[in-house]
């Protein structure tokens, strides 16, 4: 899985898991999820993706 799945899907298990991608994905955030209020690096990791203020 890692950078096919969107982090809105991740389980609990899933962050153990893959903790070194999770801590790239988070670090810097640039979208955040209107839905799950989940952040990411990229618009493709969220269900519903909107930019964050630089
Ligand atoms: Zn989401």
């Amino acid at each position: 899985m890692g950078d096919k799945k969107e982090l809105c899907k991740w389980k609990r298990e899933d962050y153990a898991r893959e903790l070194t991608l999770l801590k790239r994905i988070v670090a810097e955030p640039r979208f955040v999820c209107e839905k799950c209020g989940r952040a990411a690096d990229k618009k493709k990791r969220l269900c519903n993706p909107e930019k964050l203020e630089e």
